[in-house]
């Protein structure tokens, strides 16, 4: 057959969408932080599926739930009830500021999820005409049409317009910027409390706080999207524990499945109040499959001392990346918490990247110049030690 001689690049070329630049290998098996491509050539992998694979590649705990409930029962209907997804809800519940779950197939749905509550409870609570979500410059909540529009990207944005109204965007870390953009119409603010793709951003000390009271004064709701930071990444369950802060309504998603596909949106009690029978759906959400892989990887997280290590592998890391920044003029900042790290060049990230691909290490660039490095949560000060010590190569060369 023409397929065996023509390579995976190819084919790729000709029967799929052109929508990502993707790096040219081939990968095909995993285990623990390393990946390896067709050719057999490994790579140490701080990209982890970009936040997903907490617990790494080929996790045995994975593997195990999903072979077990595999076999008992793969997917009905949220018509029905089914044991897995209330064991994950209960676990969410419990270790959490919320008091129920809604269950979703990704970040963007569990913040369509978010937003469709927040305009709903507005209704119901708020009166007419406050409808307006507050959202963050360089923010990234999703690629449909609703979190597009909450996205304050404008690369992201190009070309889908007109894009679904009620979005106001100020800068991240500026309180006085929320407060002179809540107004009659406003019924939340949506923030991610570390921004991710918008370049690994911590917010100050005193913002969260700061943002919470402001919300509580004016009465309107606080959405944290935890899909990037959420689930151990930080070191602590969620990131905006780091904080002492309580959202009304959280997402999640990339982690908690450990690459199987959910999202999560999370309530209080009150807030949940608006979305009774009939006012939101998902046909996959929350399957028998996908909530018991889920609850596993979420039992281990809390009870395996993942928590722990990640925090101490994020301080490791981090100030091992502080040696990068006083060696090298070009290097600018070290940011990040636990393990979700940016390292800001004065330079484009692009071909660091590439360096590090033939060096056989996976990174990622967000922002043309900071790069991102996203490690299972499980891996081991070697590994860091390993991925510095290329990246000092390469800058070496760069001098
Ligand atoms: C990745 C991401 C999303 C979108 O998640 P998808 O599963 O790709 O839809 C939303 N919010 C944040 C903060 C993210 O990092």
């Amino acid at each position: 057959m023409e397929e065996d001689t023509i390579s995976t690049k190819e084919q790729a070329d000709r029967y799929m969408f052109k929508t990502y630049s993707r790096f040219p290998i081939t990968l095909v098996r995993g285990e623990g932080c390393m990946v390896w491509d067709e050719e057999g050539k490994s790579y140490l992998d701080f990209v982890g599926g970009i936040a997903v694979c907490a617990l790494g590649h080929s996790s045995p705990i994975v593997t195990k739930a999903l072979e077990e409930q595999s076999r008992m029962l793969v997917h009905v209907s949220n018509l029905f009830y089914t044991k897995p997804q209330i064991d994950l809800a209960r676990l969410l519940v419990e270790n959490s500021f919320a008091d129920r779950v809604f269950f979703a197939n990704s970040g963007a749905e569990a913040n369509e999820a978010a937003i469709k509550l927040a305009r709903k409870y507005a209704r119901d609570n708020m009166g007419e005409g406050k409808y307006v979500i507050i959202c963050m410059e360089n923010s990234f909540h999703g690629r449909t049409m609703a979190t597009l529009s909450a996205t304050g990207q404008a690369k992201v944005r190009k070309g889908f317009d007109p894009l679904l109204s009620g979005f106001k965007f100020v800068p991240f870390n500026d309180i006085d910027a929320i407060d002179r953009a809540v107004d009659e119409s406003v019924c939340a603010v949506m923030l991610e409390p570390i921004q991710g793709e918008g370049g690994v951003v911590v917010p100050e000390d005193a913002y969260l706080g700061e943002v919470r009271k402001l919300c509580d004064e004016k009465g309107i709701l606080l959405i944290f999207d935890e899909v990037q930071a959420g689930m151990g990444r930080t070191g602590r369950l969620f990131a905006h524990e780091h904080y002492s802060v309580r959202p009304d309504v959280m997402t999640l998603a990339k982690a908690l499945g450990n690459g199987l596909p959910i999202g999560a949106m999370l309530a209080t009690e009150k807030l949940s109040e608006s979305f009774g029978p009939g006012s939101h759906a998902s046909t996959f959400g929350g399957t028998p499959l996908v909530t018991a892989v889920a609850t596993a990887v979420f039992r281990s997280i809390l009870e395996d001392g993942v928590l722990d290590h990640c925090a101490q592998m994020g301080v490791y890391f981090k100030e091992k990346l502080e040696g990068l920044v006083d060696k090298y003029d070009f290097v600018k900042e070290v940011r990040g918490l636990g393990l979700i790290v940016g390292l800001e060049l004065e330079v484009e990230g692009g071909p660091v990247v590439n360096s590090c691909l033939e060096k056989g290490f996976l990174i990622n660039c967000t922002q043309d110049k900071i790069l991102r490095f996203l490690p299972p949560l499980i891996v081991e000060q070697d590994e860091i030690d390993q991925m510095v010590d290329c990246l000092d190569d390469i800058f070496a060369g760069m001098g």
